[in-house]
């Protein structure tokens, strides 16, 4: 219902001369709309999770929306240093993605090329490095690709449950089992990929073909050099995709994820986005400690000048945005809009 009566305001202000007149207003050019995207899909991953992944022909249809518009898709670090110098162009944007999943390369990457915008990546490193599905994530995926099952926990967890698998409420109660199983155990990464291996066996899922198609896969040091080499600009994301609240461990996240970094790429990274949204002050300082210049968060606006560059809002861009409530981000419009709650 919100929805209806939103897109009908969109369609109006759109018609009326109002996208227009913000999008080319003084206020809207000393801000700076940093945009936020997960996953393009390889397969089916924008069905079973719309906030985190976006089919290609969405994503397409977004940056034809930016050229529409006479968006200025500037590189991060230059978008930053003009907002923070009131010497932003009109209607600027910058382009984030989070992770860094092999779909990227594969599928995000040729699309902004041929549009030629510039793009940020911030890559989570450990699993880039082993060449496996990110667990938890993966498991996730099994279970909503086996939805219409039931699962047999004893074969999984050794737990006495036979679950079926047709609502959100039980695959999210079996993810907290298996995840719990995994920790207790403090499983390795091979052994958590054999756990998901046999988990897809269970669930007549082929785990050999999601393998082959590397999907949920990170992107592997070679791929992130490729891109590196092709002007892809890697920042930090954490090592293990993990903000500890303990000063040590937290610098050795980033210490280690930009280690990694510079030997794909041979630069050192220095903006920083917070793993899954999470902040906390008590980062802010650790951040200046690292040396990082700026950290964007999952929480929805437009940068001016007055935001603190450690906590920069973005527009997590997902599937079920409508193409017009896209353009009203473009022009600023939705900072002035009810909206739903943030996802991931
Ligand atoms: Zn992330």
């Amino acid at each position: 219902m919100l929805k209806t009566f939103k897109q009908a305001t969109l369609g109006t202000l759109k018609n009326s001369g109002v996208f227009k007149l913000v999008q080319s207003s003084g206020w809207r050019r000393r801000r700076l709309l940093i945009l936020a995207y997960h996953g393009i899909s390889l397969a089916d991953e924008h069905l079973w999770d719309g906030s985190q992944f976006m089919s290609p022909e969405v994503f397409g249809g977004r940056l034809d929306l930016l050229r529409k518009n006479g968006c200025t898709v500037l590189p991060l670090a230059d978008a930053l240093a003009r907002l923070y110098a009131d010497d932003l162009p009109e209607r600027s944007v910058a382009i984030t993605f989070d992770d860094g999943t092999y779909d990227f390369y594969t599928k995000a990457y040729p699309l902004l090329k041929e549009f030629d915008y510039p793009a940020t990546l911030y890559l989570t490193t450990f699993y880039s490095q082993i060449n496996r599905p990110v667990f938890n994530v993966v498991c996730s995926y099994l279970l909503w690709k086996a939805r219409e099952k039931v699962l047999d926990l004893k074969f999984v967890t050794g737990q006495d449950a036979r679950i079926n698998l047709s609502t959100d409420e039980a695959r999210a109660w079996v993810m907290t089992e298996i995840l719990r199983f995994a920790d207790e155990r403090k499983l390795p990464a091979d052994e958590k990929d054999s756990l998901a291996a046999s988990l897809a066996e269970r669930l007549s899922v082929d785990y050999g073909e999601l393998r082959e198609k590397r999907i949920l896969h990170l992107m592997q040091p070679g791929e992130v050099k490729e891109l590196a080499a092709d002007g892809v600009d890697i920042q930090l994301h954490t090592h293990r995709h993990r903000t500890p609240m303990n000063r040590e461990l937290f610098l050795r996240e980033i210490e280690d994820n930009r280690n990694k970094i510079h030997e794909m790429t041979g630069k050192s990274p220095s903006h920083f986005c917070y793993p899954s949204g999470v902040w906390d002050r008590a980062f802010l300082p650790w951040l200046e400690e690292a040396g990082i210049e700026s950290a964007t968060t999952c929480e929805f606006g437009l940068a001016s000048r007055s935001s603190n560059p450690f906590l920069l809002p973005r527009l997590i861009d997902v599937s079920a945005l409508s193409p017009i409530e896209f353009e009203s981000w473009l022009t600023g419009i939705s900072m002035a809009l009810p909206r739903r709650s943030t996802p991931r």
